[in-house]
């Protein structure tokens, strides 16, 4: 035969390069469901469904087109469990001149992959992902030499090299970024339309069966699981988002809302991170709707910001700066995850709200997943290791080149800042400013002492008392500190005792 080309649970794109040049009558494709990679984190039950089932109708597709898949369920007698044992057995079994594949989403499966020449003793090309809109030796070149990273700068320069949203003389608009437009929260009144979702179909429906069979204890439900698992249904979800949700997408952006786990989001990050979706796609259907009169521009520049800016760089950083990336943790945080992330009890309304919401769909909305979960991560210290593997687990979405950067930079800022210029910390006046979560909680968001007082508030004076020495010379850390030392001692110890004491108790019980 010709070559084994090795296609992997987030590649499911038909002219990804591990499938460049596939001699359809000598060539076979191996596609593997193996335990290894459910289990590396305990992952959400529909993250599993998700992947697998994706999987399953990607490689039907490549049969209906001529091409050989050898595919490896996970229940088929002799599954070795692990990738390099199924292509050890696929190689055994085809006799291939050579293992083709594409570069991979993490860093221990570029790492397994670079020692497979070696130990599997055939030639194994590892071909670069031209599925993004920024190549990896083309972020190195933006990044080097530069003292400081910032997003914004790198999106200037995506914006120019694609052409998106400009116009001759620059960019659309005569601005590049419209955020500040961008932080409104939900009007009263004001519902988002429901977004279509597709349906499990048979093969969705076997592999339900077999998760529910399989992974019985694993967090989350599966009742509402309605992720797109081809890019048909990708696409239509897609086109839903472009006509019903854009138009409002850019104002309310931040908003949070009790059962409204959606707003005015894509919900396209499943299919955009699995291959079904591709990031030019996406930004070019929104661009269509602003210069057709149907989206303002604030919404598509900030929906484009976010596919062609945020995601582009953090995975441009990612493979920059691992692995040592992982193992920062520069606010030396140290604090097991309390047992209320993985649904026990906690009175906090916002993050009951959150981690429910979590639990059902696996999808939390970006601030949702950094001003809930993630400030109340940075503000308690907790270990950024447990945070990044929950967020690694309990989200569909999840890969570790978008979720380490997003966890542990912009949401932990473990790198120091390499990712974002300030942490985001914020006391409970910013979740009531952007949700209705604190009218509905049993702590009172206007104090930050007492019996009822938020634990966001006591919990944001501590951190910044904790970090006052790294945090001075930043300026944009200047306001909370002047407003620290301006403070009576008394005042300033009475809010450190309530945020030892709110840290000592039952609500941070550590998981069982
Ligand atoms: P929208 O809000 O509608 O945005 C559109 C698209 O823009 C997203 O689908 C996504 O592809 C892209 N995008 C937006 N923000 C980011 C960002 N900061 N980084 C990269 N891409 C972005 N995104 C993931 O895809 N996987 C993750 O594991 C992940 N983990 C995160 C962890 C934390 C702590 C934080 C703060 C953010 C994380 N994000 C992650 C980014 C973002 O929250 C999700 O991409 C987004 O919520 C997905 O929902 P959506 O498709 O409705 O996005
Ligand atoms: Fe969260 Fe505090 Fe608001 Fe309660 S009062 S929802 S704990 S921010």
């Amino acid at each position: 035969m010709g070559a084994l080309r090795l296609i992997l649970g987030d590649q499911l794109t038909p002219d990804i390069a591990a499938l460049e040049g596939l001699d359809a009558a000598r060539d076979v494709v191996l596609m593997a469901e193996v335990m290894g990679e459910c289990t590396y984190v305990p992952h959400h039950k529909q993250k599993l469904v998700l992947v697998l089932s994706a999987m399953r109708h990607f490689a039907a597709e490549l049969r209906a087109r001529g091409v050989t898949v050898d595919y490896i369920r996970l229940d088929d007698p002799g599954n070795t469990g692990t990738l390099t044992g199924e292509l050890a057995r696929a190689i055994a079994r085809h006799r291939p001149e050579g293992v083709v594949c594409a570069f991979p989403g993490e860093w221990r499966l570029l790492a397994a992959m670079r020692g497979w020449e070696e130990s599997l003793g055939l030639p194994v090309e590892i071909r670069e992902d031209a599925r993004f809109l920024c190549t990896l030796p083309r972020f190195r070149r933006w990044a080097q030499g530069r003292r400081q990273w910032r997003m914004e700068f790198f999106y200037r320069e995506m914006r120019r090299e694609t052409g998106l949203l400009m116009d001759p003389d620059g960019p659309v608009g005569g601005q590049w970024n419209y955020d500040a437009e961008n932080r409104r929260p939900l009007t009263p009144g004001l519902a988002a339309p429901p977004p279509r979702r597709p349906a499990p179909d048979a093969i969705t429906g076997e592999v339900i069966d077999l998760v529910e069979a399989r992974f019985p204890a694993n967090f989350g439900t599966l009742e509402a699981f309605a992720w797109p698992v081809t890019a048909t249904e990708a696409a239509a979800a897609l086109d839903d988002f472009i006509a019903t949700r854009l138009a409002r997408f850019g104002d309310h952006q931040d908003a949070m809302a009790t059962g409204e786990p959606i707003l005015f989001h894509a919900l396209v990050s499943t299919s955009l991170n699995l291959g079904l979706l591709s990031p030019r796609a996406c930004c070019e259907a929104a661009e269509a709707a602003y210069r057709a009169g149907r989206a303002p521009l604030n919404a598509v520049e900030g929906f484009i910001r976010q596919i062609l800016g945020w995601r582009e760089y953090v995975r441009g950083l990612y493979w920059l700066k691992m692995p040592d990336y992982a193992a920062l943790n520069a606010l030396e945080a140290t604090r097991p995850l309390p047992w209320s992330w993985w649904g026990g009890e906690t009175r906090m309304n916002c993050l009951k709200q959150v981690v429910r919401q979590t639990r059902d769909l696996a999808y939390a909305h970006h601030i949702q997943r950094l001003m809930v979960t993630g400030n109340f991560a940075l503000l308690a210290g907790l270990d950024p290791a447990q945070v990044n593997e929950w967020y690694m687990a309990v989200y569909a979405d999840a890969f570790e080149w978008v979720e380490l950067p997003n966890t542990h930079g912009m949401a932990l800022h473990a790198d120091g800042g390499m990712m974002a210029s300030k942490p985001y910390a914020a006391s409970g006046a910013y979740i009531n400013r952007m949700s209705d979560y604190c009218r509905r909680c049993c702590y009172d968001v206007k104090a930050a002492t007492g019996p009822d007082a938020c634990p966001m508030n006591a919990l944001y004076w501590d951190f910044i008392a904790r970090h006052e020495r790294r945090f001075t010379g930043n300026p944009r850390m200047a306001m909370p500190l002047q407003t620290l030392r301006k403070m009576a001692p008394e005042k300033r110890d009475a809010l450190r005792a309530q945020a030892a004491a709110f840290l000592a108790g039952p609500e941070m019980r550590p998981e069982a």
